[in-house]
């Protein structure tokens, strides 16, 4: 160990368990790329502004959970805690939702960061795939967010999460509700910091997790009985969407998210395996969040998969994850002679499309044998003076244990073929 630790509420992904995090960033944009998402990248810190005005200031995200800073030349930024305000910020920067093809439809892959207090599935810098479709109000798009999700969970072998679904209504309905819940939630006996949030935000304080306050919000309004006709049309065809896709979903009352741009439906996928950080991803429609960063109006929905809580889950379910063996052929020299030439034959199968690796640091065969099985390597190439001076080297078949002599100025076809006919 070194004098250093990764920082506190962070970990370093090594190998092997490193291959799952790629394999489940794959797995999760896999159904978006084949739909029409395109590839977008924004920096990992932005205007402070963005996120205090996007993402909201009562939410815990803004007001205790960001790494805030100035830097030497005066300016406030913030490493990015979320995806889509900074998303938004770019395609609006960037015209794309002038282009005249709307919606825009973008999916992301990167590291967050949220200053929170560290526990299993929780930590300080962690990773999500997000995806966003701007620029369209439409139930379809909001079932297809919701399909694609199902459809990379399912693509990875999990089978116990569940998929809950609200609406949050809109600038209709959503206001008089807010009053009505306001008025229930002022008669509670609740503390100091609960009261504040009832006069900032109050449907936050339906989702407050302590048993205590759920007790007394038995009874509360809720805001499915307060939904305006749009927004019950609209959360219908929603949910008649997902089930004709065979998407099963559980409706949600209570669900409320603890972001404020979020706007009619509004989703989240838990995981029944991981205890209390049970969410592996969360999203819904963002109708209003273009204006409230300066833009025009552009109503859209997004979501965001946890990676490291995905990982948690496919654990927790016991899945494997068939990652191939990262090398194919392992080259083992006997001598210095017999180095050179391998390493070439290395250097020759990988311009040719084969993983292969080499014993390096002059080890003796036993040890080099090892690395060899170590490897997952399916041939092991091995000579020594006597086969190069016959011209030959001899592959061996790490499955069946056979062993023969190959020509030199074969070997590479030879590996190349056996390779694709096991495939086959
Ligand atoms: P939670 O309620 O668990 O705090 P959240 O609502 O804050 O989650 P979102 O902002 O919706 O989470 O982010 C989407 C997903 O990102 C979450 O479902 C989760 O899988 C993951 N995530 C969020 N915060 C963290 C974190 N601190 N550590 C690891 N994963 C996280
Ligand atoms: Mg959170």
């Amino acid at each position: 160990m070194s004098t250093f630790q990764a920082p506190k509420g962070t970990y370093d992904l090594t190998p092997p368990r490193s291959a799952k995090f790629l394999a489940v960033r794959e797995a999760i944009s896999a159904p978006l790329r084949d739909s029409g998402y395109g590839y977008i990248e924004t920096p990992g810190f932005e205007d402070v502004n963005l996120f205090a005005r996007g993402v909201g200031e009562s939410t815990d995200i803004v007001s205790k959970e960001m790494y805030a800073f100035e830097t030497r030349g005066g300016d406030k930024l913030a490493l990015r805690p979320e995806g889509t305000a900074s998303v938004l910020r770019a395609a609006l920067e960037a015209n794309l939702h002038k282009a005249g093809n709307l919606p825009v439809k973008l999916w992301y892959s990167g590291s967050y960061y949220r200053y929170e207090r560290p526990q299993a599935g929780r930590y300080r810098h962690f990773s999500q795939v997000g995806a966003e479709a701007i620029g369209a109000e439409d139930p379809a798009l909001d079932a297809e967010l919701i399909i694609l999700a199902d459809q990379a969970y399912r693509s990875l072998g999990l089978t116990e999460f569940r998929i809950l679904l609200n609406s949050l209504g809109d600038k209709e309905c959503r206001p008089a509700y807010r009053e009505v819940l306001q008025d229930f939630l002022r008669d509670l006996d609740l503390d100091e910091e609960t009261r504040r949030r009832i006069e900032i935000n109050p449907l936050r304080v339906l989702d407050d997790k302590r048993a205590d306050v759920q007790k007394q919000l038995v009874g509360a309004p809720m805001l499915r009985d307060h939904l305006c006709d749009a927004c019950k049309a609209y959360h219908e065809e929603v949910r008649v969407l997902l089930t004709a896709a065979g998407v099963v979903y559980e409706d949600d009352e209570k669900l409320v998210r603890g972001l404020d741009y979020y706007t009619r439906t509004t989703f989240e996928f838990v995981h029944d395996g991981l205890g209390s950080q049970s969410a592996v991803g969360g999203g819904g429609r963002y109708d209003g969040l273009s204006e409230m960063i300066g833009g025009p109006a552009l109503p859209s929905v997004g979501w965001a998969l946890g990676v490291d809580r995905t990982v948690l889950a496919l654990e927790a379910e016991g899945i494997e994850l068939p990652i191939p063996a990262a090398t194919s052929v392992y080259a083992v020299p006997l001598g210095e002679e017999a180095r050179r030439v391998l390493f070439g034959v290395v250097t020759q199968l990988r311009r040719e499309g084969v993983a292969a690796d080499f014993a390096f640091g002059g080890r003796g065969l036993k040890g080099a044998m090892k690395s060899a099985n170590r490897s997952g390597a399916r041939f092991t190439i091995v000579a020594g003076e006597r086969d190069l001076a016959e011209g030959n080297v001899q592959l061996k078949d790490m499955e069946s244990g056979e062993q023969e002599a190959v020509a030199l100025a074969d070997v590479t076809g030879t590996i190349r073929g056996k390779l694709s006919a096991s495939d086959g």
